[in-house]
């Protein structure tokens, strides 16, 4: 297990995030800072509707991300890194309503390196851990990869799978106008959505195993999970995730409408609902047709059990029933 940051909104919490081990091994990690290359077919076209990914100056009336791939890193890495971000980009293009936050550049630096190197961008002291960061007057996507993540034994489907969740929480602050709360929700639905991306692109999910193990501690009362202060005993936000798998299902069968409408109001329709009503708790209710509490009181209906895996020990939430369909396409959830 490798510890991160994840932030949003500019917060500097060091956060238990996202998972298993992402780095790589490269005993003869260069020290020398790399300029940034990417692949001429890989090199950012402007396609309609899509934010531009770069690696140079900014796009004048736009925004953008500009990438700084550290050399430290596997060429294997930075190729599917460039296609994520590219196929995210295209797909959740960033809303242009993040131009009209402060906090947020118009142009976003990505500063990616393998953790066998100490941060090797001079310019940018302090930037560290796998999270989308601020200092209040700057923000950036930072993805320290752990080496040990890279090597043959430990390779998890997690090392594309991060660039998936920390491009997605840029798309939930452009949305939602910078508002992450419900902190369950916020880490929950990225954690949804790079186990759905990876489910189709790379057939491997958390999804398999239903997230276990899923703690049961917050069953009864999940409330403090709505802020970032409590949300580091959520290993992996697995109970977040949870969580944000049981609205949708709740919701689906509420409104009588498909998995995938009720996957879209959960992951991308509450952020607009939020950008329009800055109340979140008052956003839930319009776009989810019950209140907050309603939907917690559903969570305690789950079955709970010891676990039976050597490795865990402690009582779990059995989620199986809320896993998403293997062919759920998240196409047709951003379309
Ligand atoms: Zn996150």
């Amino acid at each position: 297990m490798f510890r991160s940051v994840v932030c949003v909104s500019g917060c500097l919490l060091a956060l238990t995030a996202c998972g298993a081990s992402e780095g790589s091994v490269n005993s003869s990690a260069p020290e020398v800072l790399a300029d940034v290359t990417i692949e001429s077919s890989l090199s950012s076209k402007v396609e309609a509707g899509c934010t531009e990914i770069h690696s140079g100056d900014e796009v004048e009336g736009a925004f953008s991300f500009a990438v700084n791939l550290h050399e430290s890193l596997p060429e294997e890495w930075t190729a599917e890194f460039m296609k994520i971000m590219r196929d995210m980009a295209c797909m959740a293009p960033i809303s242009k309503n993040i131009l009209d936050i402060s906090e947020v550049p118009r142009m976003m630096n990505v500063y990616a390196w393998l953790d066998s190197v100490s941060n090797p961008f001079p310019d940018k002291e302090g930037v560290s851990g796998t999270c989308i960061c601020g200092d209040g007057s700057d923000m950036w996507m930072a993805l320290e990869m752990g080496e040990e993540g890279f090597r043959p034994e430990n390779l998890h489907i997690h090392r594309y799978q991060v660039i998936v969740h920390e491009y997605f929480h840029v798309h939930q602050i452009s949305r939602s106008g910078n508002q992450p709360e419900p902190i369950w929700l916020t880490e929950g639905g990225a954690q949804a959505v790079e186990n759905l991306y990876s489910q189709d692109r790379y057939g491997e999910s958390a999804f398999e195993d239903a997230l276990f193990p899923i703690t049961a501690n917050w069953v009864d009362d999940p409330s403090p999970l709505e802020q970032y202060e409590y949300t580091e005993a959520d290993r992996n936000y697995q109970f977040s995730t949870f969580m944000t798998l049981a609205l949708a299902k709740e919701v689906q069968a509420r409104m009588g409408i498909s998995e995938v409408e009720a996957l879209r109001l959960v992951l991308v329709d509450f952020l607009d609902a939020k950008f329009v009503t800055r109340d979140w708790k008052d956003a839930f209710v319009e776009t989810f047709e019950m209140t907050v509490e309603d939907f917690y009181d559903t969570l305690s209906e789950f079955p709970i059990s010891e676990s039976t895996e050597a490795w865990y020990s402690g009582r779990v939430v059995d989620a199986q029933s809320v896993m998403p369909s293997e062919d759920i396409r998240l196409e047709e959830i951003f379309s």
